[in-house]
């Protein structure tokens, strides 16, 4: 799961909250109740001490200590109905307590005294051994002859405790249930709601420069996410449109300047062949040769680059076998290979036929087979081979040459890349071989890579879709 998604931490700060809002209610209310049922239950046993002292201590003076005795165990009954009462007179020991109730929940005789400084009609809790709580209280009365007495009734906290213990467990298992069923249903309505996100952004991820034509996928809902899709969708146009005028940029200035550069190798070549020449004026020519030719080289390059992202490849179109192509470029170009005695052996016997571009694809097989000869020192070895794999042709250049080192590996598709310019220059390399197949391969719907160790040799591998009437045949 990921922790950094909205939805994840969503959910949480609503968990989170949902939590914290819980527990106050939950809190309040074990409060709320707690003091209900206390002060209930001390007014019940305030109205009780209230009766022993209207209807027997008013009338102690009359009726004697010993009878109110009596009487308060014969009408309370404080020991069968788990009750504590005493009766403290001005005397040292209390004019009546009652024994150890019968249920045994707390101990009579050791029931601390209400304090001195206590005034008027009171209740208190008072801790008793056994760790129980006795909820006690006090009605001080004074008899009109003067005597003065404290009647106490008390009654065990248990059953109270025991409700607020059920209501703290009620709570907490309504606490889990309700944030796991609210958090559940939170995380599924969020995703629920990103799921367009989602959708446009593996919509977004699709859209490269090859197809800057597609957009975004607009769900007319209305809202924001609405208004973001339609954003993206006028930066990709905006996008394209920047990428086009770089395009016919590129085509326009390759284009100008092909035919000024013929022009200018025409009068050289003239110069060079003129037998009547200064020979310093032809070495200079010679010079300047060269360095036209090299850059009309890289005026084709870029040209055929611009046409090829302009999908000019499209236009001549045909069905043909890739094998067929591979050695026969591979029996032109032999001599290149010979004159630096390295040996080109050629794998392509099985017919692989595929649908594009065969000019184009030509290119393909000359920039590689050149690029292997190229890196591959005297006495090398070149291996060349076509074969079906699944739905793609597969066409791979081996060489055992000097290797393409680790660090230029990630720009060897960029334009006018060269891991080593002086050499790649003395060869005549300008960079762009590489990133003109790289976009013949994208323009068939197929994709180059290689694989390298420095110091021992590469191989690059096209793949390309087989032909539809290929697939048919089983090959
Ligand atoms: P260039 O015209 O300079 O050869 P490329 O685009 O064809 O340009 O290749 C780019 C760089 O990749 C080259 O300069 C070279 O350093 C490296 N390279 C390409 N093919 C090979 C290979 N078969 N072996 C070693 N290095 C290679």
């Amino acid at each position: 799961m990921n922790t950094r998604s909205i939805r994840f931490r969503l959910a949480v700060w609503y968990g989170g909250l949902l939590i914290a809002v819980f527990i106050l209610v939950g809190g309040l209310m074990y409060a709320g109740l707690k003091f209900y049922l206390e002060h209930s239950l001390a007014e019940t046993q305030s109205r009780r001490a209230q009766q022993i002292t209207d209807t027997l201590l008013a009338q102690i003076a009359a009726t004697g200590d010993k009878y109110v005795t009596n009487e308060i165990s014969a009408r309370f009954a404080p020991e069968i109905n788990d009750r504590f009462i005493r009766v403290t007179g001005d005397a040292p020991n209390p004019l009546y307590v009652s024994s150890n109730p019968r249920d045994g929940s707390f101990d009579a005789s050791h029931v601390p005294r209400r304090r001195e400084n206590a005034a008027g009609n009171s209740w208190r809790k008072e801790s008793v051994p056994g760790n129980k709580q006795l909820l006690i209280a006090s009605v001080p009365y004074k008899t009109p002859q003067g005597r003065r007495f404290v009647v106490e009734v008390g009654v065990s906290m248990e059953p109270i405790e025991e409700v607020l213990r059920r209501l703290v467990l009620v709570l907490a298992l309504g606490l889990a249930v309700m944030v796991s069923v609210s958090v559940g249903a939170g995380y599924w309505l969020v995703r629920k709601a990103l799921a367009p996100v989602v959708k446009t952004a593996n919509s977004a991820e699709q859209i490269t420069l090859h197809n800057l034509k597609e957009r975004l996928p607009v769900a007319r809902t209305g809202d924001e996410l609405e208004r973001l899709s339609v954003s993206l969708n006028h930066m990709i146009a905006r996008l394209e449109d920047a990428l086009q005028h770089n395009r016919r940029f590129i085509a326009d200035a390759s284009h100008e300047m092909r035919t000024p550069l013929t022009i200018m190798r025409g009068e050289l070549e003239g110069i060079v062949a003129a037998a009547h020449a200064d020979r310093a004026l032809q070495a200079k020519a010679t010079s300047v040769l060269e360095e036209v030719e090299r850059l009309a080289r890289i005026v084709e390059g870029l040209f055929a680059i611009s046409r090829l992202d302009a999908g000019e490849a499209q236009k001549e179109w045909v069905r043909f076998d890739l094998a067929k192509l591979v050695t026969a470029t591979a029996e032109q170009m032999c001599l290149l290979a010979e004159d630096k005695e390295i040996k080109v052996a050629c794998n392509a016997e099985r017919e692989v036929f595929i649908e594009g571009d065969r000019a184009r694809l030509k290119q393909v097989v000359v920039n590689l087979l050149d690029n292997a000869i190229k890196y591959t020192p005297a006495g090398g070895k070149i291996r060349l081979s076509t074969f079906a794999c699944g739905s793609k042709a597969v066409f791979e250049v081996e060489d055992n040459g000097i290797g393409i080192p680790e660090a230029a590996r990630a720009h060897i598709f960029e334009r006018f890349f060269r891991v080593d310019k002086a050499r790649s220059r003395e060869m005549g390399g300008a960079g762009l071989g590489l990133s003109i197949v790289k976009s013949i391969c994208a323009a068939h719907g197929g994709q180059v890579d290689f694989y390298s160790t420095e110091g021992r040799g590469s191989r690059f591998k096209v793949e390309l879709p087989l032909s539809q009437s290929n697939d048919a045949k089983g090959n």
